[in-house]
């Protein structure tokens, strides 16, 4: 079985990385890139509409 990730890029500093959804928040929530500690909603980091689609399956 693979394990599932979605795709996290920031906006501000394009940082790529990946991450489980069950360690993210909603998608409506803020959240902190772990490298510029830019804030914004969840869904501005992720790449792709399949993306969102995974996380919000899986939370
Ligand atoms: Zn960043």
């Amino acid at each position: 079985m693979v394990q599932t990730q979605v795709q996290l890029l920031c906006p501000e500093c394009s940082k790529e990385w990946q991450s489980k959804p069950g360690e993210l928040p909603a998608s409506q929530r803020l959240f902190h890139c772990p490298n510029c500690y830019n804030s914004r909603r969840l869904n501005e980091f992720l790449r792709t509409e399949r993306d969102l689609q995974t996380l919000q399956q899986l939370q």
